[in-house]
């Protein structure tokens, strides 16, 4: 009897959300220390106006100013104000009691990578060191469920993305930094040209790099689910330079676009994908200087945000009802828009409910 028991238990387990799941593919999209702030408001006009950090303001104010912070945010990040907010869901405006918030105490990306994927706030995971992550992560337990096998792949602009996810332990696809853009196209073999030779201004390849190959990879190769992790919002913050940090902001939106117009042209993902945006962490605020920084000593930057498009989801747009939520949600709910059941290797991460019913 008990063993029948726990055979109904994994039984409900695996299929813990069978009625007519329509999402066969994912995507998820990160920017790294991206702020809600920017998010929800657009171009904050604090920083707009201090010289030390903003260089041509009457470009900005030309291309992505409005009094109406609406209708400045549309203008930052058109392909969220417009298309998931009229067809999704978005998340994390404090200022209408949205809160979410990383679970882990450091604030910075590796630790926020690896909640994000893994589902487990590891306080073990505490630097940036291309250490190999010992905990079981999302993507990984997706790639070994029946129809996913080898349907996994992760684009990075950063090289630490191989080591959260751990490419050595599960054989997961991750193309990350420099890695050689190698399988068979013309337009992979350009690409890689443009890796090899362009400037690279942060030290790593530019995050349109990484996403032309990531889409590259999907015409070609059909993955399942694909990860892309944009790096150049962080650094440019880190670096003071409000100017380029809101223009790699905006043409990462226009990216995120880019792919979602790709995936619904497409007859084998069209109506069949759901695609997910959010951050690793977020930044500093109260104190204005600290909209650069990040990390354990900077109040704000546990403060994260989350966007949501797909047939599962329903269209809440802004969801202004009140809530708490955490980073380490994000892989049970990743794993339940496929209709499976992640459960991470410790802790009590449970999927955001709205976003897949
Ligand atoms: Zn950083």
């Amino acid at each position: 009897m008990k063993k029948f028991l726990i055979a109904i238990f994994l039984l409900q387990s695996t299929f813990a959300f069978p009625q007519s799941r329509k999402t066969e593919n994912l995507i998820i999209v990160t920017l790294d220390g991206m702020r809600w702030q920017e998010v929800f408001g657009g171009v904050d006009q604090a920083i707009l106006d201090n010289p030390k950090y903003t260089r041509e303001k009457d470009d900005i104010k030309k291309l992505l100013w409005s009094d109406d912070r609406e209708e400045r945010r549309k203008k930052l990040f058109p392909f969220l104000w417009n298309t998931v907010f009229s067809q999704g869901q978005l998340y994390g405006d404090r200022n209408t009691g949205s809160y979410v918030n990383v679970a882990n105490p450091y604030k910075f990306s590796y630790p926020g990578y690896n909640e994000i994927f893994t589902g487990y706030p590891d306080t073990a995971v505490n630097s940036n060191d291309k250490i190999k992550n010992k905990n079981t992560n999302v993507l990984e337990f997706i790639n070994k469920q029946k129809g996913y096998q080898n349907k996994v792949a992760a684009f990075s602009t950063w090289d630490v993305p191989p080591y959260f996810l751990n490419k050595w332990r599960n054989g997961l696809y991750v193309n990350s930094d420099q890695d050689p853009i190698a399988y068979s196209s013309p337009t992979a073999k350009l690409l890689d040209d443009m890796q090899k030779l362009s400037m690279k201004p942060n030290g790593e390849r530019l995050d349109i790099i990484t996403y032309v190959a990531a889409r590259e990879y999907l015409k070609t190769h059909q993955p399942k689910v694909l990860y892309i992790s944009f790096d150049e919002t962080d650094e440019y913050a880190h670096q003071g330079n409000y100017d380029h940090f809101l223009a790699a902001a905006h043409a990462e939106d226009g990216m995120i676009a880019d792919i979602w117009n790709t995936v619904q042209s497409l007859p084998g993902y069209k109506n069949k994908t759901t695609l997910m945006v959010t951050c690793d962490h977020g930044r500093g605020d109260k104190i204005k200087d600290q909209w650069r920084d990040h990390g354990q000593n900077v109040e704000d930057a546990g403060q994260i945000w989350i966007a949501v498009i797909g047939p599962d989801t329903k269209p809440l747009g802004e969801v202004k009802t009140p809530v708490a939520l955490y980073q380490k949600q994000i892989a049970p709910t990743i794993a339940a828009l496929l209709g499976f059941k992640f459960v991470p290797d410790h802790g009590n991460a449970e999927p955001i409910l709205s976003i897949i019913h």
